[in-house]
Formats: C-alpha cells, sequence, structure tokens
C-alpha cells in the first residue's frame, strides 16, 4: 500500500538501499531485477553496483529471450553492462512466466547456517505464509550457465525462495514488493535458526504450527 511506486528502477533501488541498511548484504553482493510490463525486456542492476547507491542508470535492459541488450522506450540509454549474473536471471524469467522480480543477495545468515549443513527453519505464520518451503540449490559457480539452469529446474515447481549453496539466495515474486519481503523474511528465518542453533536448541525449535499450514492451503480462508 505504501511501497515505492512508478518507476520499476526506482521501486529495485528501495530494495537494495534496504537491504544493505538491514545488514542482510555488504557492499555489491546481490544483483536484482524486473519484468518490464508488456515487453520481452527486464531491467537489471549493471556489473559492480553497490546495493545501496543505486538509481536509473545503474540499470541495464536486457532482452529475456536471447540476452541481448533492449531498447526500451524512444530516448537512448547510456549503455552499462548487466550483471555477471545476468545467465540467473534470465533463466529464472524464463522457466516461470508468473515471475515479475529476482532478487538475488549474498545474505550473511542464510549463508552461514547453508555452510554449518543446517536448513533454514520455518519458525512463524510469516514465514510459512511468505516464504512457503525453500530449497536449497548444489554449488555451482557463480554467473556459469550451470548455476543458471539448475536453479531455473528447481524453481520450476513454483519454489519462490531458494538458497545457493555457498553462494547466496535467489528469492521471487509477482511484483518487486513481494520478492523483497521474502528476501527480509528469509534473512529472519535464518537468524531464528541461528540463534536456535547456538543457544544449543535447534532441536527444540518448532515449526510453524500445523494448524496453520493447512489453513493456508485453502486461499479463501486467511489473510496475513
Ligand atoms: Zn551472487
Amino acid at each position: 500500500m505504501n511501497y515505492v511506486h512508478g518507476d520499476l528502477r526506482d521501486q529495485l533501488a528501495f530494495v537494495g538501499f534496504d537491504v544493505v541498511q538491514a545488514g542482510l548484504v555488504v557492499g555489491s553482493g546481490g544483483n536484482l531485477s524486473a519484468r518490464i510490463p508488456d515487453e520481452d525486456a527486464l531491467w537489471v542492476t549493471a556489473s559492480g553496483t553497490w546495493l545501496g547507491r543505486l538509481s536509473r542508470t545503474t540499470f541495464a535492459p536486457v532482452r529475456i529471450s536471447d540476452g541481448s541488450p533492449a531498447t526500451i522506450g524512444s530516448v537512448p540509454l547510456p549503455r552499462v553492462e548487466p550483471t555477471s549474473e545476468i545467465a540467473l536471471h534470465l533463466a529464472l524469467y524464463r522457466a516461470r512466466p508468473d515471475v515479475n522480480a529476482v532478487i538475488h543477495l549474498h545474505p550473511q545468515t542464510a549463508l552461514l547456517l547453508d555452510a554449518l549443513g543446517e536448513h533454514i527453519r520455518i519458525v512463524t505464520t510469516d514465514h510459512a505464509h511468505y516464504l512457503g518451503r525453500v530449497s536449497t540449490v548444489p554449488f555451482r559457480l557463480p554467473g556459469s550457465i550451470e548455476v543458471a539452469a539448475l536453479t531455473a529446474a528447481m524453481a520450476a515447481d513454483g519454489t519462490d525462495c531458494l538458497v545457493l549453496s555457498q553462494h547466496g539466495c535467489v528469492v521471487m515474486g509477482d511484483s518487486i514488493e513481494l520478492a523483497h519481503k521474502r528476501a527480509r523474511y528469509l534473512e529472519e528465518a535464518a537468524q531464528l535458526t541461528y540463534r536456535a542453533l547456538a543457544a544449543g536448541r535447534l532441536e527444540n525449535l518448532r515449526d510453524s504450527p500445523e494448524e496453520f499450514l493447512t489453513r493456508l492451503s485453502d486461499p479463501t480462508a486467511i489473510s496475513v
């Protein structure tokens, strides 16, 4: 309701500012994109950009069908190189026509848990509602066609939240706002899981109540 309106690049810039402010990532630890309505194209962060300092000039337009530079509107844009992880974004939009925003971050707690061999627990009703399930993609080199193809294959069944082992996470949604919420809740779930682990109580950490999960499966029965 009170989310950033208007240009998709302004919305993505807010995501970048917020995730750095929230301590999810350091500097340029990730890349963001959004599908441009009625176009075979997306906006994606330029190579090497600092996520806390994004602006309209730090996004590249790229054609989804073939990965070539896209032309948006009649005014030529300054040419910037898309992120080196562009293949990951393209593969996800091709595999998931329902997805309009992809947020790839290198969030500290989610990655620490992965490196410790622990999965992120779904603890609260927010985690269950926004994250659903979290899948882990086995390690492949960042920026490679292999990590893009494997992640897209694992997201094809509707999974919106994935951890790329020892690299980062990918969350997506039908809007930037929803993907943004998922990024924040994924790291919150990771933080709660890690705190339970550090306290030696991970085996006592309860999952989101079954009663709530049952109601979630009936979309007419709940609002959060
Ligand atoms: Zn990455």
